[in-house]
């Protein structure tokens, strides 16, 4: 009942994809419903009203509902991004990841003290999250809170991202 029950309806859990063992769950059928999206980025939002300057959103679905968020708040939106990317100077962090290691990194151009609310689609491990949270520590800015579509609990993102983030907010668990 509701447009936020429906819309956790829509996501579809995907064995073994991108690899055996693991559950993908896949947010498009819920992106692609206008009820639906509407509901999820209105709830993302909701209690971090009037606490941030703009919306910062990891690539690639991250832009998503970060450009959305964005728009539903008339914030402006800041993209980070997958290592050589940006065009101008911008700080790096590498992370761990299940296999190997990634880096993402941010333009250097943001207001000093400029208050940044994190979005993201799924808090799995919590170290990407981790990671952008650093990253915008390194450009001077203020992460205020971190909101995300789907938290999957047994993976214990939470822990890892809490040791960095206070205001987490997940609208589906
Ligand atoms: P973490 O660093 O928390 O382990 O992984 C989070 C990142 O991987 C997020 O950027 C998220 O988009 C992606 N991710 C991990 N698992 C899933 C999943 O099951 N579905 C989707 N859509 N993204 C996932």
């Amino acid at each position: 009942s509701g447009p936020l029950a429906r819309a956790e309806s829509l996501i579809a859990v995907i064995p073994d994809y991108p690899s055996p063992g693991i559950q993908f769950r896949d947010i498009t059928p819920l992106l692609a419903d206008a009820d639906a999206f509407r509901a999820v980025i209105d709830a993302l939002i909701a209690p971090f009203a009037g606490t941030f300057d703009v919306v910062a959103g990891v690539e690639a679905r991250g832009f998503l509902l970060a450009a959305a968020a964005a728009i539903a708040a008339d914030t402006g939106v800041v993209p980070v991004r997958k290592a050589g990317k940006l065009p101008r100077p911008a700080a790096a962090v590498d992370y761990a990841l299940e296999y190997g290691q990634a880096t993402i990194e941010v333009h250097d151009d943001l207001p000093r003290g400029a208050r940044v609310l994190l979005v993201d689609d799924v808090l799995a491990t919590g170290g990407t999250l981790a990671a952008a949270h650093e990253l915008f520590t390194a450009v001077g800015a203020e992460v205020t809170g971190t909101a995300v579509l789907l938290e999957l609990e047994a993976l214990g993102g939470r822990e890892v991202l809490g040791r960095v983030e206070r205001d987490i907010h997940t609208v589906f668990r």
